[in-house]
C-alpha cells in the first residue's frame, strides 16, 4: 500500500498505464544564424499557442470555463514580453532556442517557487508546464496520446499537466496517481472537475508501479494498492459500489427544496470564511449563509480592514447570494484566534478571557467600523448581524443600541441600508443557554454554536487531545442544552438555527428535527448530504427516537442507539 494526498474523492480500480517522462536533453550550442534560430523559436511559440488554445477550448467545452482558465493562463504567460521577449533577446545574442526557453523559464520558476503564497507557487508549476511543452515542440517530441488509453485505465505520471488532462477521456480513465502535487494543484482541480479519483504526491510512483499492473486508487483516503490480494480487491469493489450509489443519490438532491420526509420545509445554509467561499456555497446549492466568520477578513490582513474594505467584502457576499439570507458574525477573536496587529494581551485563560463580543464592546471605535460596514452592505442583500459568545442580555442590548445609533446616522446622512436588519445571538455558552428565554425576547434570531457550546458545557478545551474523549455534542448535558435553546426560541417565535459542526452530523439531524430546529448551517460540501439525511426523517420518527435518546444517561449509549437507528 502507498500513501499520498487524497486529491479527488472516489475509488478507481483498473489497469496501470505509466506516462514516462520524456528525455528533454539537448546540446546547448552557440548559433551562427540567429535569424533562422529566431524563426524556429517563433514557429515553436506559434505552434504552442495554437495547441494550447485548442486544448483550452476543449477543456472549456468538456469540463468548464474555470478549468480552461488554467491553460488560458499559459497563453497569457508566454505572450508576456518579459518572457518571450527575454527569450528572443537571448537568441539574438547567439544562444539556441532550447537554452533561451529553459533559462528564462527557470528564472521565473525559481522566483515563484520561493514565495509563501500557494497561488504563487502554483505559478511556478504553470511555467514549468509551459517550458516542457515548448521544449518538446523544439525537440520534435510527440506526447503519448492519453485520449487513446483503454477503458479501465489508472494513469500514473510524475505530474498531470493541464495539457495532458485535456486529453483524458473520462470514460476510459478510472484513476490517477501522480508523484507531485497537492490538494490545490491543477492536477487535483482537474481530477475533481472530471470526477476521477486521484491520489497525488506518491513518491516514486512512476518507478514503483508498472504498466498493466492492477491498481486501486482510493481518492477519499489517499491510498493506493498495487496488485491487491483477493480480499482487498473485493472489499474495494464493494466500497466503490457504495460510493457510486451514494453519490448518485446525493446528486438527486441538487436543486431540491430541503424538506423532512413528512414535508416540513427547513433552511439549509452554509458556513463561510471569505467572500470567495460564497460562490462555493452557491455552487453547492446552499440556500443562504448561516455563518460568515468575519474574523478571517481581519486575520488575512496585516492591518485592521477599513470600513470601505469591510463593506466591499460584505457587499460581495450579499450580491453573490442574490437576496438569500447572509448572517455575518461580528469579529470573534481571542481564544485560539490571534490577530497580531491588534496586540492583544496574553492571558492565563484565553478561552475564558477578553474575546469576541467582550473585546468588541471594549474597543467600540473599531467595532463601530465593522457594524457600519455591515449595515451599509445590508442595502445590497438580506444581511443579518450575529453576536458571538453572548453570556448576558446586556451584551445584546449594547450591540443593538450601537446598531440603532448607526441607523440614525445613516438616516440623517441619506446612506442606504436595510431598515429591517436583524440582530441575533450566537448561543454557544452555557450562560446563554440558561437564559435563552430572556435572550429570545430581545434577539431577532438564535444560532447555536455547538463547537463552543460543547467546549464550555463540558469544560473541555476543544483543541486539547488529552480531553478529546469528553468533547462530544452527544453528551446528555449538551443535548439538554440544545433542546432548551431551541424550545426557548420557538416559544418566543424567533428562528433558531445551528452553525456548529453538529448541524451536519447525520446522527444529530433527527434529534434537531425533533427539537424543532428550522435552519441548518453547514460546510458547503455537506449541503447535499445534510439535505439527503433530513429527507429521510419524519417528525414522528424523529420524536420517537429522540424520546429514547433523551432517556439515556451517557454518551456512549446515546451514540450507539443513534448509530443503530441511522438511515445514512
Ligand atoms: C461554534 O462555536 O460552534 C462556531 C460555529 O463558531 P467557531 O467554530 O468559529 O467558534
Ligand atoms: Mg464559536
Amino acid at each position: 500500500m502507498f500513501k499520498g494526498i487524497a486529491a479527488s474523492r472516489g475509488i478507481g480500480i483498473g489497469s496501470v498505464c505509466v506516462i514516462k517522462e520524456h528525455d528533454l536533453n539537448y546540446e546547448a550550442k552557440k548559433v551562427e544564424d540567429t535569424a533562422a534560430e529566431k524563426d524556429r523559436f517563433n514557429n515553436a511559440i506559434e505552434k504552442f499557442k495554437k495547441e494550447t488554445s485548442e486544448m483550452a477550448e476543449d477543456i472549456r467545452k468538456r469540463i468548464g470555463p474555470k478549468e480552461a482558465e488554467i491553460l488560458e493562463g499559459h497563453l497569457v504567460m508566454i505572450s508576456d514580453p518579459s518572457m518571450s521577449g527575454e527569450m528572443a533577446k537571448m537568441i539574438d545574442s547567439g544562444q539556441c532556442a532550447e537554452s533561451a526557453v529553459e533559462a528564462v523559464c527557470d528564472m521565473f520558476i525559481n522566483m515563484f517557487s520561493k514565495m509563501d503564497d500557494d497561488m504563487m507557487r502554483q505559478r511556478a508549476s504553470d511555467i514549468s508546464d509551459v517550458k516542457v511543452s515548448i521544449l518538446k515542440i523544439l525537440l520534435g517530441i510527440e506526447d503519448v496520446n492519453i485520449s487513446q488509453v483503454a477503458p479501465g485505465t489508472v494513469l500514473v505520471a510524475k505530474d498531470l499537466t493541464p495539457s495532458m488532462t485535456s486529453q483524458i477521456n473520462k470514460e476510459n480513465v478510472v484513476g490517477i496517481i501522480t508523484e507531485v502535487g497537492g490538494k490545490t494543484s491543477h492536477s487535483a482541480i482537474l481530477a475533481r472537475a472530471l470526477e476521477i479519483p486521484a491520489v497525488l504526491s506518491v513518491p516514486d510512483a512512476t518507478e514503483l508501479v508498472k504498466d498493466k499492473e492492477t491498481a486501486i486508487v482510493d481518492g477519499t483516503e489517499g491510498v493506493v494498492f498495487v496488485n491487491p490480494d483477493g480480499d482487498v480487491l473485493s472489499q474495494y469493489i464493494r466500497k466503490r459500489e457504495d460510493y457510486i450509489r451514494k453519490q448518485s443519490e446525493l446528486k438527486g438532491f441538487y436543486g431540491k427544496e430541503t424538506k423532512t420526509k413528512d414535508g416540513t420545509s427547513l433552511e439549509l445554509f452554509c458556513n463561510i470564511g471569505t467572500p470567495k467561499d460564497a460562490k462555493k456555497a452557491i455552487e453547492c446549492d446552499g440556500e443562504g449563509i448561516g455563518l460568515f466568520r468575519s474574523e478571517f477578513l481581519f486575520m488575512d490582513n496585516n492591518h485592521m480592514p477599513t470600513e470601505d474594505e469591510q463593506f466591499a467584502a460584505y457587499k460581495e457576499v450579499a450580491e453573490t447570494m442574490g437576496g438569500k439570507p447572509v448572517i455575518i458574525r461580528t469579529l470573534d477573536i481571542g481564544g485560539d484566534k490571534d490577530i497580531p496587529y491588534l496586540n492583544m494581551k496574553k492571558e492565563e485563560n484565553p478561552f475564558l478571557g477578553y474575546r469576541a463580543v467582550r473585546y468588541c464592546l471594549g474597543n467600540k471605535d473599531s467595532y463601530m467600523i465593522q457594524l457600519r460596514a455591515i449595515v451599509r452592505a445590508s442595502a445590497f442583500g438580506k444581511i443579518k448581524i450575529m453576536i458571538p459568545l453572548v453570556t448576558c442580555v446586556d451584551e445584546l442590548r449594547e450591540v443593538k443600541a450601537l446598531v440603532e445609533e448607526i441607523k440614525k446616522d445613516f438616516d440623517a446622512n441619506n446612506i442606504a441600508y436595510d431598515k429591517d436588519i436583524e440582530v441575533g445571538c450566537m448561543i454557544e455558552t452555557p450562560a446563554a443557554s440558561l437564559i435563552a428565554d430572556i435572550l429570545a425576547k430581545e434577539a431577532d434570531f438564535f444560532s447555536i454554536g455547538t463547537n463552543d457550546l460543547t467546549q464550555y458545557t463540558m469544560s473541555v478545551d476543544r483543541g486539547n487531545s488529552d480531553v478529546a474523549y469528553l468533547y462530544s455534542t452527544f453528551q446528555p448535558s449538551v443535548l439538554r442544552s440544545i433542546k432548551n435553546i431551541i424550545e426557548c426560541g420557538n416559544k418566543a417565535g424567533i428562528p433558531v438555527g445551528m452553525c456548529g459542526e453538529a448541524a451536519a452530523d447525520p446522527l444529530m439531524i433527527p434529534l434537531l428535527i425533533s427539537f424543532g430546529l428550522t435552519e441548518f448551517s453547514v460546510n458547503p460540501v455537506l449541503v447535499l448530504t445534510a439535505r439527503c439525511i433530513i429527507s429521510k426523517w419524519s417528525k414522528e420518527e424523529a420524536d420517537e427516537l429522540t424520546n429514547k435518546i433523551m432517556a439515556l444517561d451517557n454518551e456512549q449509549d446515546i451514540v450507539k442507539a443513534l448509530k443503530e437507528a441511522s438511515k445514512d
